[in-house]
């Protein structure tokens, strides 16, 4: 709190010296007549805000900056503090109150539009952003910064179709942040016409998800959800054993589903020779399977086990716990090795389980989009070894 107000004291300290250089410019260039120094309430409100009088400080500055033409800069700067302190109704004001000026020159009405928009998104009035963003976006400085803000905004709303036509938008014009997000869009909209039972129309926006990203995982899963449904169980294992070799980090998704898949086929006992099979396909492959079965509790095929037994050997963590509990040389047994297994799964679901490797935001569940930074397939399932750790470091409730 006090860092806050030391900065706003910056700030305006800054924005003092600002006025006096330009004043000064001025007075020179002019040869104007006596020098002005700043107005009463302008020095009123720094003062209050070097002896930490925060509300007095606000209105000081609002008296102050309403009436003096120059200190449009000191206003986005006190807007901005305003907002990153979670004063928004204040961030409000001040930006209105720029926004209300007839004289305000249009590169400033347009940041202070933007700045408003942010102010909204922050305070949830999310209407009003819209409205604001859809003025900005239609060309401008700030184009490119409120499609990417409108982008945030439908997908915060779950309206997947406006924030395909944004993103297609952006696309036309630069970069996008995030190149597979139109394919999420489109399997958000197969989950919701899967849920609403129209699994056909699921079909339909799948099929686009694939035309828009080749080799999508997120698109393989609902369609074999969709399979399943339908009792096309056989689709669905052709399907999800594809999953793990091209997403790794995905087969704790996958596993579950395909137990259930060959369950609904009746070949439970092809499960050891699917996962034998992908395990081949790489070290990365075989560690995520091997995972994925101790946290789901998938152990009873002797494949899995074996995984599961290589997996926890090259586990720091867990292999020094091993060490020291077993007698030196031998190997747990299958019921020791389950056992563990049982109590590393217990752990994770006390624990956080993924991370994202964008911002670091740790969920017990599962997210396509993460929580936190917005961004779409960053959240990794953590290791054991990241497990053991969060729980030691864990404060006993
Ligand atoms: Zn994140």
């Amino acid at each position: 709190m006090r860092a806050s107000w030391i900065e706003a004291a910056l700030i305006a300290g800054g924005a003092i010296i600002g006025w006096y250089a330009t004043r000064r410019w001025r007075l020179s260039a002019e040869a104007a007549i006596a020098p002005r120094g700043p107005s009463r309430d302008y020095l009123a409100g720094l003062n209050y805000l070097v002896n930490e009088q925060p509300d007095r400080a606000v209105e000081a500055f609002l008296r102050a900056v309403a009436v003096d033409q120059d200190t449009v800069e000191t206003q986005f700067a006190l807007g901005a503090l305003f907002r990153r302190r979670g004063e928004v109704d204040r961030a409000i004001r001040v930006h209105q109150n720029l926004i209300a000026r007839d004289t305000l020159d249009p590169a400033f009405r347009e940041q202070a539009t933007y700045a408003l928009a942010q102010d909204y998104q922050r305070a949830g009035l999310y209407d009003r952003a819209e409205k604001l963003l859809t003025e900005l976006a239609t060309g401008g400085t700030y184009r490119i910064a409120a499609l990417k803000d409108l982008v945030g905004l439908y997908e915060l709303e779950r309206d997947w179709e406006k924030a395909i036509a944004i993103h297609r938008e952006l696309a036309r014009i630069g970069k996008p942040d995030h190149p597979s997000a139109v394919a999420h869009y489109y399997c958000e909209l197969a989950e919701g016409a899967r849920a609403a039972g129209d699994p056909a129309k699921a079909r339909d926006y799948l099929r686009t998800a694939r035309l828009e990203q080749r080799r999508f995982p997120r698109a393989a899963l609902v369609r074999a959800d969709v399979a399943l449904d339908l009792h096309e169980p056989d689709d669905a294992v052709r399907l999800l054993s594809k999953v793990p070799v091209v997403s790794p980090q995905l087969a704790g998704e996958v596993l579950p589903r395909l137990v259930k898949a060959l369950k609904a086929a009746g070949r439970e006992d092809e499960l050891a020779a699917i996962v034998a099979e992908l395990g081949r396909d790489g070290r990365d492959v075989a560690d995520a399977l091997a995972y994925a079965a101790i946290l789901t509790g998938t152990l009873e095929a002797p494949a899995l086990l074996e995984l599961a037994r290589g997996f926890l050997a090259r586990e720091p963590a867990i292999a020094e716990l091993v060490g020291a509990l077993l007698p030196e040389g031998t190997a747990p047994s299958d019921e020791q090795l389950r056992r563990l297994a049982a109590a590393i799964r217990r752990q994770a679901q006390r624990a956080a389980r993924f991370r994202c490797a964008e911002c670091g935001f740790s969920s017990s569940g599962f997210f396509w989009q993460c929580p936190g930074c917005k961004h779409w397939d960053s959240l990794k399932p953590l290791s054991p070894t990241d497990l053991a750790g969060q729980v030691a470091g864990a404060r006993p409730r």
